[in-house]
């Protein structure tokens, strides 16, 4: 049975369907092409070239030098690689914003470092930042860290504007930044020049789950998070995931070519989905306004209902979203993203976030519209309390 028959798949934001280009780029290397990079036999050195090849395709999307690419295992190792690796090397603290994705969250918070507050739409809160950093803190600030793209209600933070901050207020620091959710919605040539270090995952973009990439700009040291073999020139080591570094540069290479017209294609299919939704259901938010997110974002709270049941519903009829809930002591807790915005709690318990991509149909957005009203007028009528496990935001 083949998933996108018969699931209507608005989680993207979670992982994405692999690229049948990126599956064929794979497929050799899982098979004829098995030679380890590293070795120095031709047999090696012609699959070092594909690494290499692949290597110089990011380069080219992300906007750096091929030198500057690391390939990794996950957005979580990059992403722990930039803020554990500066610390070790320089260290001082990290700070970053309330809102990041956990795998910068809890590697700030584990090294001691500080979290500072965001806006009402989920985006580093600017003067705070400035504040944090200008303090004259001890230990010094060796490291921060905010996201490109907010994985859960889709927010775009102004790169430029922190990067200036950053260099006026602590010009010591590295400036980090976890643009795993952005590839598909922006030029990453217009993030690069403005930060030191930029984490990537393929599996956000049509490539394979377990291979990222972190960008070390020319000039940054870190320690590595590895010690081995010294591959990825001393900063990653590890043998190569070769397989899914090509896969990945592949699919890339098709997200960089398409990036235009899927934002205008899904902005449309979103604007109906989170227009339609707001016309038939009272009491329903439209979390962050549309012109400071990506196009693929449609996040809405709706209160008198809890995300759990509506998800089990959704489920039910094989829609598959996300919530941002998680149940703490028993009792349901908003996810940090919505709490740090100060989404109210009646809101906040009701979150749903869809998130559309490259498969995305105007069949789906009906099929979802349907389902997903008629879930909500039966909740509001009469509570639901399945006996599921707990199905929070996976990303
Ligand atoms: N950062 C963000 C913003 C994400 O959405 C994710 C997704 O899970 C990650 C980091 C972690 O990436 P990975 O799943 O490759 O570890």
């Amino acid at each position: 049975m083949n998933a996108r028959d018969t699931l209507t798949y608005l989680d993207h934001a979670a992982t994405t369907p692999m690229r049948a280009e990126a599956v064929e780029a794979m497929l050799p290397f899982l098979s004829d092409r098995f030679a380890n990079p590293s070795g120095s036999h031709r047999f090696a050195r012609s699959v070092r070239q594909a690494v290499d090849e692949a290597r110089d395709v990011v380069a080219d999307v992300v906007g750096c030098q091929p030198g500057e690419v690391v390939f990794t295992g996950c957005g979580t190792e990059s992403d722990n690689a930039a803020i554990v690796g500066t610390q070790r090397r320089h260290g001082g603290i990290a700070v970053c914003a309330a809102a990041e994705h956990h795998a910068v969250l809890h590697a700030v918070q584990h090294g001691g470092g500080r979290v500072v507050g965001v806006d009402a739409a989920g985006r580093v809160d600017l003067d705070a930042l400035a504040a944090a950093l200008a303090s004259d803190a001890s230990p010094f600030v060796s490291v921060v860290s905010v996201m490109t793209v907010n994985n859960e209600v889709g927010s775009i933070n102004p790169m430029r504007e922190i990067a200036e901050i950053v260099r006026h207020h602590a010009p010591r620091a590295l400036l980090h930044t976890d643009a795993v959710q952005a590839p598909c919605w922006i030029d990453l040539r217009t993030i690069t020049p403005h930060v030191d270090l930029l984490a990537l995952s393929a599996h956000k973009f049509g490539g394979p789950k377990g291979v990222g990439v972190l960008i070390e700009r020319q000039g940054t040291v870190l320690e590595p998070l590895l010690q081995g073999g010294g591959q990825e020139r001393d900063r990653r080591s590890g043998t190569h995931n070769v397989a899914g570094i090509v896969a990945m540069a592949e699919a890339l290479r098709l997200t960089d070519i398409e990036r235009q017209a899927e934002n205008r294609r899904l902005a449309g299919l979103r604007d109906r989905l989170v227009d339609s939704l707001l016309q038939q259901l009272p009491d329903v938010i439209e979390t962050v306004p549309r012109d400071v997110k990506v196009a693929g974002s449609a996040h809405v709270c709706i209160a008198g209902i809890e995300s759990e049941s509506l998800l089990y519903l959704l489920d039910e009829a094989a829609v598959c979203a996300s919530a941002a809930s998680a149940c703490a002591s028993g009792a349901m807790e908003p996810s940090h993203v919505l709490a740090a915005m100060g989404v109210e709690k009646r809101y906040s318990l009701g979150a749903l976030r869809m998130s559309l991509g490259r498969t995305t149909t105007d069949a789906d957005i009906d099929c979802a519209l349907e389902v997903l009203v008629a879930a909500v007028r039966r909740l509001r009528g009469a509570p639901v309390h399945p006996a599921v496990g707990m199905k929070g935001v996976p990303a």
